[in-house]
Order: C-alpha cells, then sequence, then structure tokens
C-alpha cells in the first residue's frame, strides 16, 4: 500500500467515525425533543385530571378518571423508553435516586451516593453475545433480537 493510499484511507475511516458521531448528535437531539414534548403532554394530562377531579368533587359526581390515568401511563411508558434509548446513546445511566447522569459501570452515584442498578443485559440467542435489553440486533452477529 502506498503512503497515499494508507493516507486516504485513514482519512476515510476518520469521516466514517464523523459522520456516525454526526448521527448520534442529530438522534440524541430527536430523542430530547421527543422527550420534551411528552413531558409537556403528561404535564397537560395531569393538568386535565386534577381539574376533573375537582370538578366531579365539586358537583358531587362519582369522578371517571380512568381514561385520563390510562393516557398519562401511557405517556409514561413512552417517556421510559425514549429516556432508556438516549442514555444508552449518550452511554450513561440515570441515578434512581437522583436523576444525575452517571456514566455506564459506575456502581455508585457520584452525586448523591446511592447504589446504581445495573441495567439489566439480555443474550443473543445466535452467538451469545451480552447486549443492552431493548436491544433490538445483535452487534455481534446482527441477528434480530426477539
Ligand atoms: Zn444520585
Ligand atoms: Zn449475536
Amino acid at each position: 500500500m502506498s503512503i497515499i493510499d494508507k493516507l486516504s484511507s485513514g482519512m476515510n475511516e476518520a469521516g466514517n467515525t464523523i459522520t456516525q458521531k454526526a448521527k448520534d448528535i442529530s438522534e440524541q437531539t430527536r430523542l430530547t425533543g421527543e422527550i420534551a414534548k411528552n413531558k409537556a403532554r403528561r404535564e397537560e394530562e395531569i393538568k386535565k385530571l386534577g381539574e376533573a377531579y375537582y370538578q366531579a368533587r365539586r358537583k358531587n359526581e362519582p369522578e371517571n378518571l380512568e381514561e385520563s390515568v390510562h393516557e398519562i401511563e401511557l405517556i409514561d411508558g413512552i417517556l421510559e423508553k425514549l429516556t432508556e434509548s438516549l442514555c444508552r446513546l449518550k452511554g450513561i445511566i440515570l441515578c434512581g435516586q437522583c436523576g444525575s447522569e452517571v456514566p455506564k459501570g459506575s456502581l455508585f452515584c457520584p452525586s448523591c451516593g446511592a447504589q446504581i442498578k445495573q441495567p439489566s443485559v439480555i443474550r443473543c440467542g445466535k452467538c451469545g453475545a451480552q447486549l443492552d435489553a431493548g436491544s433490538r440486533f445483535c452487534i455481534q452477529c446482527g441477528t434480530k433480537i426477539e
């Protein structure tokens, strides 16, 4: 391989890393936006729930809050998934106690000292690679995770 070839292949590799980084960053931005949107929606639903409860109590009617509660549960589920994806992308976990961002692999939170619950891992059925729970494809062999 000539020096020129070496140089240009090295440059391509750097280019690929930068492209992947840019992708990660735009994905992070997208997830952060989605999280903010869903948090706003949740706040809105909580307000509605409070208002409906208050009105029912005031009129002495039985309160019917099932629908609202169900809606908030759905939003909570979405928020949990979005937060999980964002954390995986950033290589961090959130402290269950104080919510601080903690580097992956930490055993204790540097902010509050709480013990960090380790994210559950799953194994690829084909090659046995260890994967983050929620992975959709194996990072070693590309098999779809059921
Ligand atoms: Zn903490
Ligand atoms: Zn695999």
